[in-house]
């Protein structure tokens, strides 16, 4: 605002300035123009002037000086007005030269007068006429007189003297007469100096002859030789020529002054004078005329130093405008930012002790406030993520993960500090009854409010976790076997109590196993093994809780056997695998198979993955036989290939597995002893699997990813990942769980779960997989919901590798319902 403001002020006053300047230049031409115009005509009268004084009979020089001088006292006129009026100085001058033009106008007036009045022209003809004549007349008329009287006289005719000195004296007149006539003629009509003053000793001379003889006479007339009358006329005669006389010494005093002639004199005192006065009037009022210009070119220059000094203070301003603007750019915004991208980088990394940084401006505040809201809920979303993670969903206890962990822990701290900890695995009675009869929602309630009156019971230091089902394991460090009995009598008799749900009364018993740290074993999973025997050991007697006992193993003889027989199984490769065929649900093709291990046993029938696996996990041979599973149906796959059907095969692996460093090299070396495919092997991993250890599961995930395998989340949606959690996986697939595709044709809330999954996993960028696809309805709700593909028994059962074959070249893989 400041700089536009000192713009527009320096634009006005330039423009100002402009302007004046303009008409200031302007009214000088306009001046000068006038002058010269003065000047011209004044000129041109000068020398009409000259012309009139030479020949004044011609009356137009007269006019046309006349007219000069008129134009000059008009043009002048214009002087007076407007615009030089405004300029004093100019005014004034204009004043003067209108009053000298006047005067000069009557000076001339006066000359033409005089110039054509020759006796106002030569003031000696006046004297002349004045003093001269009527002496003249008179000495004429005397001598008239004096020669009347002679003639008369006889006598002083005779007396010839007197006669000759009359007539001399008459010579001497007469001839001093024509002289000066002669004189005044020169005069007047030549000028030539020299003669004239020859001119006048001569009348000198010539004047005292006559007196002279005048003298002589006057003696004779008192010698009484004279008339009467001429005695008179003689005194009377040299009266008056002396009074000639005395007019010839005065016109001889004009003549010799310079106003012998009077239109000269005008002509050099008043007329040129006062021209000349007018000319330098007019050469001083030219120069005002350039004084102004000179001024006008002095207030440009201030003018241009003054807007040279502008644009630098513009341009100072401008900078230190620029320079501010930057400086609190980078104090008010750029240093917060930066300082909240390296915070938000730390966040990131997960780094902790970043300082927020203390802001100034309110964009930079609020960037700050976004910046600790969004790491404040990144953190609880994080902490409750990994709450979880760890807890169970719904009692809120930790999981069995946690509760490794802790052990893990306990017993590390257990063996440095030559401690004892216990293990109690609680398994409640007959809680299958309360599920099949009341339903799920009382049994959920039950196992609420148990795990609230177990976690009453123990100290802070314990843990209480659930297990799944109906199954709690109990973690007190620094207890022995004694006091762990007298918690397990403490935990049966606040179970005991009646429990009242929707108005029933239930009533609760348990049976608890209790193994002891390092008296009966030193790791977790054994800590586990054993205390489950012991449990099994209760509930089998109904004794509420036992402790173990290294006999109580020949008592899990049924489950020792059976692991026996699973490694022999495995040895002697009699476990089968059965595959299921997924089915594209666009195509309707089938896509690829799902590898699930069976056990035919010779005497004990089928036994159930379900069962076999989790004794496999237990009994540490789990990854011999999923190396076996895909050793095997990578084979079949292989020659499945070659009939030409291009499928992929689906291997389930366990959480065991997962955990074991060799893992993914031990895949590696399969897939290349085979020179399968990587991405026709996809690995099904349980939700629950990858939420044990994430960031563990993530660095396996991508490894594998890496290597081309294709990775499915099996069982999606029994465990508690959240879509955010998902999202960090490199995985490719997800499987919804069967629990939710089962009950899709009458449940709408599975149709919503399934639904919504759907959707979210195609967000981000996911392959859905629907697995216990049982009815017609689901396939099709599957179809609408736009599931990519679908495995179950609508389809089909799980089959053998026979069965498949069978069923690829008759339908030659297309037609599967
Ligand atoms: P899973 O990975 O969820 O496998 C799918 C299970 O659902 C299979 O049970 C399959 O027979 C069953 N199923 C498929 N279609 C339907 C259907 O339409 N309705 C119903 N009700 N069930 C259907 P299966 O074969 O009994 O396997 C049970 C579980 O045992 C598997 O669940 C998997 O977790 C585990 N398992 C099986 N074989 C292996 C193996 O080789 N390795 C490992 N680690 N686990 C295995
Ligand atoms: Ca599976
Ligand atoms: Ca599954």
């Amino acid at each position: 605002v400041v700089v536009l403001l000192i713009l527009a002020f320096a634009y006005s006053k330039l423009n100002e300035t402009n302007e004046k300047a303009i008409t200031n230049a302007q009214n000088r031409t306009v001046l000068l123009t006038v002058l010269s115009h003065i000047r011209a005509d004044l000129l041109a009268a000068y020398q009409g002037l000259n012309n009139f004084l030479l020949t004044p009979e011609k009356i137009e020089y007269k006019k046309k000086v006349q007219l000069l001088i008129q134009n000059t006292i008009n043009t002048s006129q214009q002087l007076q007005d407007k615009p030089f009026s405004r300029d004093t100085l100019v005014a004034e001058k204009a004043a003067l030269l209108k009053v000298k033009l006047a005067t000069l106008h009557n000076e001339i007036q006066h000359l033409f007068s005089i110039r054509l009045d020759s006796a106002r022209l030569y003031p000696s003809l006046a004297v002349a006429a004045e003093y001269m004549r009527p002496n003249r007349v008179k000495m004429n008329s005397l001598m008239g007189i004096v020669k009347y009287e002679m003639q008369q006289d006889e006598t002083i005719k005779t007396a010839p003297d007197v006669y000759e000195t009359f007539i001399n004296t008459r010579y001497l007149w007469g001839k001093m007469l024509s002289n000066f006539r002669i004189y005044l003629a020169n005069r007047t009509g030549f000028f030539d100096q020299h003669l004239l003053t020859r001119q006048e000793e001569d009348l000198v001379i010539r004047y005292k002859e006559l007196n002279k003889s005048l003298t002589a006479l006057t003696t004779l007339a008192e010698q009484g030789r004279l008339g009467f009358e001429s005695t008179y006329a003689v005194k009377e005669m040299k009266a008056a020529s002396e009074l000639w006389f005395e007019g010839f010494t005065r016109i001889k005093v004009i003549h010799h002054s310079d106003n012998w002639r009077l239109d000269a004199l005008i002509m050099k005192n008043k007329i040129t004078p006062t021209l000349d006065g007018i000319v330098i009037l007019l050469s001083d009022l030219e120069k005002t005329a350039s004084v102004s210009a000179e001024e006008d070119f002095i207030s440009f220059k201030k003018l241009g130093k003054a807007q040279n000094n502008l644009l630098w203070i513009i341009a100072i301003l401008g900078i230190i405008f620029v320079v501010i603007i930057i400086l609190s750019l980078d104090s008010f915004i750029f240093k917060p930012i930066t300082q909240v991208v390296s915070a938000l980088k730390s966040e990131a990394l997960g780094k902790k002790g970043e300082i927020i940084p203390l802001v100034k401006s309110q964009e930079a505040y609020d960037l700050v406030s976004a910046f600790s809201e969004m790491s404040r809920q990144v953190h609880l979303r994080q902490s409750e993520l990994e709450h979880r993670a760890l807890h169970d969903a719904l009692t809120a206890l930790p999981n069995r993960t946690l509760l490794l962990d802790r052990m893990e822990h306990d017993i590390n701290t257990a063996k440095r500090e030559s401690q004892q900890l216990c293990l109690l695995m609680l398994d409640l009675d007959r809680f299958k009854e309360v599920n099949d009869t009341l339903g799920h929602s009382v049994g959920d309630q039950l196992l609420i409010i148990l795990g609230e009156r177990l976690t009453r019971v123990l100290r802070d230091v314990d843990t209480v976790a659930r297990f799944g089902g109906d199954e709690f394991a109990i973690l007190l460090p620094h207890t022995d076997g004694q006091q762990a009995k007298k918690i397990a009598e403490k935990i049966l008799a606040a179970l005991k109590d009646v429990v009242l749900i929707e108005g029933i009364e239930l009533y609760i018993t348990a049976s608890i196993g209790i193994a002891v740290y390092p008296q009966h074993c030193a790791s977790v999973q054994d800590l586990l093994r054993l205390a489950d025997i012991a449990m099994y050991v209760a509930k089998r007697n109904k004794t509420g809780f036992e402790v173990y006992r290294a006999d109580d193993d020949e008592n899990s003889l049924s489950r020792l056997s059976l692991t026996n027989a699973l490694r022999d199984a495995l040895d002697n490769n009699l476990l089968d695998v059965y595959y299921q065929p997924v089915i594209n649900i666009k195509k309707n093709k089938i896509v690829g198979v799902e590898a699930l291990s069976r056990w035919f046993h010779p005497e004990l029938g089928t036994i159930p993955p379900d069962t076999f696996i989790s004794l496999a996990e237990q009994t540490g041979i789990i990854n011999e036989l999923t190396y076996r599973v895909l050793e095997q149906s990578i084979s079949r796959l292989m020659q499945w290939h070659k009939l030409n059907a291009d499928l992929y095969v689906a291997v389930n692996i366990s959480v065991y597995s997962f955990r074991e460093p060799l893992f993914v090299s031990h895949i590696r070396q399969i897939l290349e002893k085979f020179n399968f495919p990587y991405e026709k092997l996809t690995l099904e991993i349980t939700e629950g699997a990858m939420m044990e250890n994430p960031l563990q599961a993530v660095d396996i995930l991508s490894e594998l990813r890496q290597m081309g395998v294709k990775l499915a989340v099996d069982d999606f949606g029994t465990g508690y990942s959240s879509m955010a959690y998902l999202k960090q996986l490199p995985i490719h697939e997800l499987k919804i769980d069967k629990s939710f595709v089962l009950g899709l044709h009458e449940d709408k809330s599975d149709e919503a779960i399934v639904r919504s999954t759907i959707e979210l996993a195609h967000n981000l960028n996911l392959r859905v997989v629907a697995e216990g696809v049982e009815t017609e309805t689901a396939w099709e709700l599957l179809q609408q919901f736009d599931c990519d593909v679908a495995q179950g028994y609508y389809m089909s059962k799980p089959k053998s590798a026979e069965d498949i074959e069978r069923q690829l070249t008759d339908e030659s893989g297309k037609q599967v319902k």
